[in-house]
């Protein structure tokens, strides 16, 4: 009889193309994902395309309002500094989302651009461009003066250096969480709506209790419960994965007025003493306005989801400075999500460290959502291969 270990291994090598056909799934080891986001949606497609018996388990379903992979959009870029393993993983889901995308039929990754503003320190330009092209991303360093006459709805008042990166650009959120499920469907995984309760596993682990009552059984479990990790694993990520509100919202334009419109306008990203970014069109829900530093702590499930006075008056008072003709724009609407940022912003992509079949996977910080493909891709072979992270994702880079 073949241990688990073997039976994970004979799986990882089933080829792509093969591990396609649903068939295969009565072979494969049995692997219940909890949580539909982003990242448990991804892996879950893609441990069912490489012949495993998936369950998907979520509480409240993909993408839903709560989820940190809830509301419409979401940017899509390769420059992060010199954190140059998420350019790779950027570079790898570009290819990923143009592939499915080919693959489906339908369009969830919509390639604006985008343009990166500097007040005065531009180091994050430098070695961005030094990454990206490293993975074969185009990028380009127009002057100031370029970048106004190109793009005259902005105000460059206070900018002294501009970086465009061309294969940047966003993608639905929550439509794609949506189909990323039914994908795994297809493949072969089942699905229902559950949530896991939260549990002290020891060495390994062969069911996951349900708040109904219920439980499901598996070889191997993914938990993929973005800002909830904390509260289904006190010990091991207890506030190492820490729930800030940050509030987004959309502005009108004109009628008829093309100018804030994607085509015209990329995705855009004001890089001064906060991060505050926009995405044009953004799917017709309106100009999109979010500020990106971390706001208060937030509770995922209970928390009240209104804007304040005081936020709305901050995107206005940047709508005014940065894109003045919008400064009398009417609000259309506002969200407040969360962000599940872990201490260093960066992943976490690790075994529980009491149960080898437990995988821990979240602290997207606010970036996540991006790598969906590739990190699905990513979990995947690392469970299946019964394999081991890279030790920027690992949680012993927090120490006890
Ligand atoms: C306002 C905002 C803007 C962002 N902008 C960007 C961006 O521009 N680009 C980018 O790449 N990223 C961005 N991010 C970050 C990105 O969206 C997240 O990092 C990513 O979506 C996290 O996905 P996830 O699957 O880990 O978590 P989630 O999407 O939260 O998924 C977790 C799932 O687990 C389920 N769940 C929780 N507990 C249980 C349980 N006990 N049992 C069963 N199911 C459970 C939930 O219902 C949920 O569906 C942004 C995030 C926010 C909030």
């Amino acid at each position: 009889m073949p241990t688990r270990r073997t039976v994970l291994k004979l799986a990882a090598a089933v080829p792509f193309v093969l591990a396609r056909a649903p068939l295969m799934r009565a072979a494969g080891p049995r692997v219940v994902v909890i949580g539909a986001g982003a990242f448990g949606g991804w892996t879950a497609l893609w441990l069912a395309r490489r012949g495993a018996q998936v369950t998907i388990v979520d509480a409240w379903g993909p993408g839903n309002m709560r989820a940190s992979s809830g509301g419409e959009t979401r940017v899509i870029r390769g420059s992060y500094g010199d954190r140059a393993i998420y350019t790779r993983m950027a570079a790898r889901a570009l290819q990923l989302w143009a592939e499915h995308e080919r693959e489906w039929g339908r369009q969830f990754y919509v390639p604006t651009g985008a343009l990166w503003m500097f007040g005065q320190d531009d180091t994050f330009a430098t070695a961005s461009v030094k990454a990206m092209a490293a993975e074969g991303l185009p990028s380009e360093r127009p002057a100031v003066e370029d970048a106004r006459r190109r793009w005259p709805q902005i105000d460059f008042g206070g900018i002294s250096s501009v970086m465009f990166e061309p294969k940047a650009g966003y993608l639905l959120a929550r439509q794609s969480c949506a189909h990323v499920v039914d994908r795994a469907r297809a493949a072969g995984a089942a699905y229902r709506v559950a949530a896991a309760r939260p549990f002290e596993p020891t060495r390994s682990m062969s069911r996951v209790a349900l708040e109904d009552g219920g439980s499901v059984t598996a070889d191997a479990f993914v938990f993929a419960c973005g800002p909830w990790l904390g509260r289904l694993f006190p010990d091991v990520i207890g506030a190492r994965v820490r729930p800030t509100r940050q509030a987004t919202f959309y502005f009108g334009t004109p009628a008829g007025d093309t100018r804030f419109h994607e085509g015209t306008l990329p995705v855009w990203v004001d890089f001064g003493e906060r991060l505050i970014y926009g995405i044009p069109g953004n799917a017709q829900r309106g100009f999109k306005v979010a500020d990106d530093t971390p706001g208060p702590d937030f509770d995922p499930t209970s928390g009240e989801r209104e804007t304040t006075d005081g936020e709305v008056a901050d995107a206005r008072a940047f709508l005014r400075r940065r894109f003045p003709s919008l400064a009398g724009a009417p609000l259309l609407g506002g969200e407040v999500c969360q962000y599940e940022n872990s201490p260093d912003s960066h992943f976490i992509v690790d075994r529980h460290p009491a149960a080898s079949n437990v995988w821990i996977v979240g602290g997207g910080s606010g970036h996540g959502f991006k790598m969906g493909p590739a990190l699905g891709e990513l979990v995947s072979g690392l469970v299946l291969s019964d394999g081991t992270p890279d030790p920027q994702l690992r949680l012993s880079r927090f120490g006890k």
